[in-house]
């Protein structure tokens, strides 16, 4: 036997219940349960409880009215169809009762038992319908969310990989240029140790051979000539090979900044004395120091190295008799340290050029050098937390400052 169709009917006049009751008993062959409420509150709290499978409602309820039943049923997400029941045929009455949520409307007094069992049949079917769509929707709804968080697992996933890529990638691109420097370093290095070597070395060797020959007394000055020629040129070949020592250690990254505390007016005497032996005949280091205060902290080894490189660039870039200028200062925040020479100077073209390993000005092909000092001094001066500026003009001269953090 058919489940019989359970009914609620709300509606405050209960000569409505009477005729409804008796219309739905006049309907053949299907079977009905009716229920009857007056009460609004009533009729919500048992279309909570999902008892009825199809709500008769009265447009109006007292304070209430049907459309605002059915509001709050759909609300409370009721599936069951309601079918409003008005007291006359109005457009707007039955609009407003659809956008509500109603699946259908009856004009009181005008339906039969056969206009009320099709409307109860459309509507459970409509309902069921709608039901359907919905879980269907749901459904879909649920599997294109599984859908699009799977796509942003993968983006993600393909995000990483091609991060992953990329830094390989860039890792790589650093490691051969890194080789390709120093590849092009090493052949540089090579090709200016043989050249740089040659000259000292056959000068080495004639000398020796010409020793050989002054064999009396009368021939010590040719034979003190030569020896003090060897004596220049082995001590050309030391500066050079201190020059590839010095950058093959900060290639290795085995420089370090090792500061200590110092009288700087001192180390710098100490330095123009250093340098007597080096100057050309006439050439004078003019040193002065600015300012009170002489203490500073700085690494001194570094120092020294980075000072005689530059003061000897000073008298070999520049003519017997000119003055090289030094000065020193120590100020409230910075150690500035300069060197001016009167000498050749450095063509525009060239300056930009002048740290790049091994590179000489066009005008110094004739002076011997590796172009690697400057250089060094450069990194030192880096490792230093200093900087480095100079200034130059083609045989005017040249000025190189530097500048140290005075509590570094
Ligand atoms: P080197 O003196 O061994 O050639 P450096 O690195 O010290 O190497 O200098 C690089 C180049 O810069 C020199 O070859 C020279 O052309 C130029 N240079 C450096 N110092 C001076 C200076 N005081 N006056 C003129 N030219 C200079």
């Amino acid at each position: 036997m058919q489940d019989k169709i359970r009914i609620l009917l709300v509606d405050d006049d209960e000569d409505d219940y009477i005729i409804t009751r008796d219309i739905i008993e006049d309907i053949p062959g299907r079977h009905f349960s009716l229920d009857w409420t007056a009460s609004f509150q009533e009729a919500l709290a048992l279309v909570k409880q999902g008892k009825y499978d199809v709500y008769l409602v009265d447009f109006f309820l007292g304070a209430h009215d049907g459309l605002e039943l059915i509001t709050k049923a759909v609300e409370e997400g009721c599936t069951a169809p309601f079918i409003l029941l008005t007291g006359q045929t109005d457009r707007e009455t039955d609009e407003k009762a659809m956008r509500a949520g109603a699946s259908d409307y009856l004009v009181k007094g005008t339906f039969n038992p056969f206009d009320l069992e099709r409307s109860i049949r459309y509507s459970l079917e409509h309902a069921k319908n709608l039901e359907e769509i919905q879980k269907l929707n749901s459904e879909l709804e649920a599997r294109v969310e599984a859908r699009t968080q799977e796509l942003a697992e993968a983006i993600q996933k393909l995000e990483n990989t091609n991060r992953i890529l990329h830094e390989a990638q860039t890792d790589i691109q650093k490691a051969l240029q890194k080789e390709k420097e120093l590849n092009e370093l090493k052949s540089r290095f090579v090709t200016t140790a043989s050249h740089e070597f040659r000259t000292p070395l056959s000068t080495v060797l004639s000398s020796a051979s010409l020793i050989g020959k002054y064999k009396s007394t009368e021939d010590d000055d040719k034979r003190q000539k030569h020896v003090a020629r060897i004596k220049s040129a082995v001590e050309n070949l030391t500066t050079i090979l201190n020059d590839f020592l010095s950058m093959s250690r900060i290639e290795e990254g085995k420089v370090h900044n090792l500061p200590s505390t110092f009288d700087l007016v001192e180390f710098s005497q100490e330095a123009v004395e250093d340098m007597q032996g080096l100057l050309k005949e006439g050439q004078q280091i003019q040193y002065q120091h600015t300012g009170d205060q002489t203490l500073v902290h700085l690494d001194k080894q570094l120092l020294k190295n980075i000072l005689l490189n530059l003061l000897s660039n000073g008298s070999k870039y520049s003519g017997e008799d000119k003055p090289i200028l030094f000065t020193t200062s120590v100020g409230g925040s910075a150690v500035t340290i300069t060197v001016e020479d009167k000498g050749i100077g450095i063509p525009k073209a060239d300056q930009v050029h002048l740290f790049t390993p091994f590179f000489r000005a066009q005008n110094a092909t004739n002076i011997q050098g590796t172009g690697l000092g400057l250089n060094i001094v450069k990194r030192y001066v880096e490792v230093m937390d200093g900087t480095m500026h100079y200034e130059s003009e083609l045989n005017k001269g040249s000025r190189f400052s530097l500048i140290f953090p005075k509590s570094a």
